[in-house]
């Protein structure tokens, strides 16, 4: 937004999730890939929750997706712009249908 250099980002999953729930994504910007697990948790406040965690760092966000107003996520980017790739690539995903809802307890 506004800069120069438009960054390209595609988002893929790259391990579905397994018995546990657990799954890996791939967020690829410019080529580079970082990988997050994400494990879909309950939610009882409108959207989808998640716990995305950054593989090799000790990150762990809990990602809200769903309306507008529904989401939401605890990195410096949501904070401080209302936006994130977190969101934006759980969003990607679902609305690509490759994030089919399942039982979550
Ligand atoms: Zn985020």
């Amino acid at each position: 937004m506004g800069t120069a250099k438009t960054k390209t980002r595609t988002v893929r999953i790259a391990r579905l999730p397994n018995a546990d729930g657990v799954g890996v994504l791939c967020i690829e910007t410019d080529g580079a890939c970082q990988f997050y697990t994400f494990l879909e948790i309950r939610c009882e406040i409108g959207g989808r929750g998640f716990a995305v965690h950054r593989l090799g760092q000790g990150e762990l966000y809990h990602v809200r997706v769903g309306a507008p107003e529904d989401a939401s996520c605890e990195c410096m980017g949501f904070l401080r712009w209302g936006r994130c790739k977190h969101v934006s690539a759980l969003a990607a995903l679902i609305r690509q249908g490759e994030l089919p809802q399942r039982g979550v307890l």
